[in-house]
This record gives C-alpha cells, structure tokens and sequence, in this order.
C-alpha cells in the first residue's frame, strides 16, 4: 500500500517535534491528523499544509482519547505529546510523578490499546513513540520525567514482542535536547528558581550532546518517518537515539 492511503495521527502536533513530524509524514504522501490541546495552533499547522486534519483533545482525558480513535482506521500512531519537569527528588511529590505520567505515559497506553486492534486487523500498524534520551539513562533533577520515559521505552520493548508477528511493529525515538518550547519553558523555570540566565541555562544544556548542538525537530521527525515505512517492518522494539552520540 502506498503511503498516501496510510493514515496517520500525530498527538501534540500543533508545535515543536510532533508539528515537524506531521509535517514530514505529510510530505511523505500520509494522510495526517494533528491532535492537541489548542485549536489555534492545530489549525495553523492544517492551514500550512503540515496536516491534513486536527482534533482538539487533551490526551490526559483518556476516555475522550480512546472514543476517538476506537473504531478509526489508524496505520501510525505517533504518540508525541509531553510535558517536563524538573526539581529534586526530595521535592518532586506523588502529585508530581501523577502528572508527568498521565501525560508522557498514560495517554501512549490508552492511544495504543485503541487503534492497535484494527491494526492487527489490517495486519499492518506503526506505533511510533515519542521518548527521550531521558527514557535511556538517568538525568538528576528531572526523576518523574525519566521515570515516565522510561516507561514509555519498557512498553514498546514488551509490546513489540507481544505483537511481533502481527505486522505492527512499536518503536520509540529519543531525542537528546531539541530547541523547542519545552526546552525553552524549562531553562526559564530553572532560571527563575535559580537566578541563573535562561539562555545560559539553554546553552548548558546542549553540552550534554558531543556535537556540542542542540538536535532539530526535522532529526527526529526523519526517524519517524523512516519507522512508519513498509521497508523498516524488521525494525521492532526499539528505542533509537537521536542524540549526537549523548547516550552512546
Ligand atoms: P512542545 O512543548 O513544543 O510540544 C509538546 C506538545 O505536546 C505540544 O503540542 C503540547 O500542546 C502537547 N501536549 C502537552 N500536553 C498535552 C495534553 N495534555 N494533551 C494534548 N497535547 C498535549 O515540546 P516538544 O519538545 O516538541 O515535545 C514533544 C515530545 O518530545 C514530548 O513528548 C517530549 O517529552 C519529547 N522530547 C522533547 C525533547 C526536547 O528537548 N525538546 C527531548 C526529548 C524528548
């Protein structure tokens, strides 16, 4: 089946990673749907031609999330939409780790169980997460965001065994830093917390990458499109850096 039969939802593809994403999987000929929390920017991304679609829905409200997609012939999740975090351990309270885990956790479950049934049906499916380095290794002061990307890596590692022989294949991307509002929200938290410069804090940040540079959305997004691919069917479990090497 050519790509532009092939459906497509992107959460969180309004801005950042899962925009660059939707638009690459549209210029890859998928028909695309963008799903997030803000009309303006959902529409912005149809209106440029980065999505054929956009749904308004916040994947924290599971049920919504799965009366969407249930009964929808979907052929590439990607679950992209996330939020970070960052504060010690000691401060980082249960209602903290609740948080990061709805979001960055829950609602790639929730999404999965919906659409993988009629995937597994069709005998074709893509389900593609978006991660992080922090699903790889540990990084201190962000314990709730690590914790909740490296559930995200352990479900597709199981799941891609579980439905191995289905022609669904599960894989995660896990970028290193990529200079996007999350990035840029974040180093103005730590700055107001610590009195440091924001763009200081930024800069600092992409020293944890030994190309010594944050990576592009458009990186990430060419992973994705790569796995969604007829030709990555071997590709199955795993979770791809795309770091510069920071987790090598
Ligand atoms: P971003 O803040 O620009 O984009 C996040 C997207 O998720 C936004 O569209 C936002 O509206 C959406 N979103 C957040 N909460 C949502 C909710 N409850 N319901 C629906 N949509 C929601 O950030 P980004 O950097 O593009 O992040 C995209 C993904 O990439 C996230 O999962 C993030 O953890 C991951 N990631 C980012 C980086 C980075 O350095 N920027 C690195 C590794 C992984």
């Amino acid at each position: 089946m050519a790509a532009a039969s092939r459906r497509a939802i992107v959460t969180g593809g309004g801005r950042g990673i899962g925009r660059a994403v939707a638009g690459a999987l549209t210029r890859a000929g998928y028909d695309v749907t963008v799903l997030g929390r803000t009309a303006k920017t959902l529409d912005d991304a149809v209106a440029a031609g980065d999505a054929a679609a956009a749904k308004v829905l916040d994947v924290t409200d599971t049920e919504a999330l799965s009366s969407y997609l249930h009964g929808q012939t979907v052929d590439i999740l990607v679950s992209n939409a996330g939020i970070a975090d960052s504060a010690p351990f000691a401060k980082t309270d249960l209602a903290h780790f609740r948080r990061l885990m709805t979001v960055n956790f829950e609602s790639v479950v929730a999404a999965t169980q919906a659409v993988l049934p009629g995937m597994i049906d069709r005998g074709f499916g893509r389900i593609i997460s978006v991660a992080s380095v922090a699903g790889l290794k540990g990084y201190p002061y962000v314990s709730a965001y690590c914790a909740s990307k490296h559930a995200v890596v352990g479900l597709t590692r199981a799941l891609a065994r579980e439905v191995a022989k289905t022609g669904v294949t599960v894989n995660a991307v896990c970028p290193g830093y990529v200079d996007t509002d999350l990035v840029r929200d974040g180093a103005s938290r730590i700055a107001a917390k610590t009195g440091r410069p924001a763009g200081e804090i930024a800069t600092s940040f992409h020293k944890h990458n030994p190309q010594d540079r944050f990576v592009t959305a458009t990186e990430v997004a060419a992973a994705v499109v790569w796995l969604a691919s007829a030709e990555a069917a071997a590709v199955n479990g795993q979770a791809i850096a795309i770091d510069g090497g920071e987790t090598a």
